[in-house]
């Protein structure tokens, strides 16, 4: 469904990433795993746009697209198939949580407001917020913002939904109402390609774990075989630290 080839980019002289590939297949979900600095976040937003790669190309089904050289158009294109959860979940603090999920259908969805609006309702609901459609970001826990983030996400039904950190931001007692909300719609079917620190969800959930380290990925294979049965001196060395 999106395969990535070949990613590569820089911030100045550091090389970030160094010629990653990745596939992905409909209701995989993929969790990318790494030390800090190994390049999982500017993966993730290379293949958004949020970051543009100096190298690279992304296949989206019919869609190939060049990820340095992509024209507006392919922009566009590409961001209709894919959502983006942040880690500082990214909310307008001057909207209502409905607002804030119906704002992108409005906007960029070109969706006529009232049904943008049953859309949104029917998202927050989803993540356990039916009571919270009118609060404001700052009357909510974090653990509410980011599941009116991933709400926003659900409610684009994208191809592809990317988790960036979305419980880094976190206090420890407000992890567990996001990865569950993560988790639920994960078991729906959802695309997700999520990069995370949680090791219980790439261990429970995923059907695809990714260690990168230094800007390439080092090791790719099912839970087990990366939890269990890790082949890289490098990641058994990340996992022993970790676990
Ligand atoms: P973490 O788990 O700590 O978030 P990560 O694996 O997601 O790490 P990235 O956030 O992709 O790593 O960052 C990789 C490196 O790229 C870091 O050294 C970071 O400082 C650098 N970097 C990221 N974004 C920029 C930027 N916009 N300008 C300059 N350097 C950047």
């Amino acid at each position: 469904m999106l395969e990535i080839k070949n990613i590569h980019k820089s911030f100045g002289k550091n090389e970030i990433l160094k010629g990653v590939d990745l596939k992905i297949d409909k209701g995989d979900v993929v969790v990318i795993l790494g030390p800090s600095g190994s390049g999982k976040t500017t993966l993730l937003r290379c293949i958004n746009f949020l970051e543009r790669a100096d190298q690279g190309t992304a296949s989206f089904g019919e869609l190939n697209v060049d990820l340095k050289t992509a024209s507006k158009k392919d922009i566009l294109a590409i961001r209709k198939k894919t959502a983006f959860v942040f880690q500082n979940y990214n909310l307008f603090n001057n909207k209502t949580a409905l607002e804030n999920v119906a704002e992108g259908l409005i906007i960029g969805r070109k969706i006529p407001k009232a049904e943008a609006y049953e859309i949104s309702k029917k998202a927050l609901d989803k993540v356990g917020l039916s009571e919270k459609y009118d609060s404001y970001p700052s009357q909510l826990s974090g653990g509410q913002q980011q599941r009116v983030g991933i709400a926003r996400a659900v409610a684009l039904n994208p191809d592809i939904i990317l988790f960036d950190e979305p419980t880094s931001a976190l206090d420890p007692e407000l992890v567990g109402e996001v990865l569950q909300v993560m988790k639920d719609i994960a078991k729906e079917g959802t695309t997700m390609l999520v990069v995370t620190h949680e090791m219980g969800f790439a261990k429970d959930v995923a059907n695809k774990v990714i260690f990168m380290d230094g800007g390439n990925i080092v090791e790719e294979g099912t839970p087990h075989e990366i939890f269990v049965t890790p082949k890289e001196e490098r990641t058994q060395r990340f996992l022993r630290r970790v676990l």
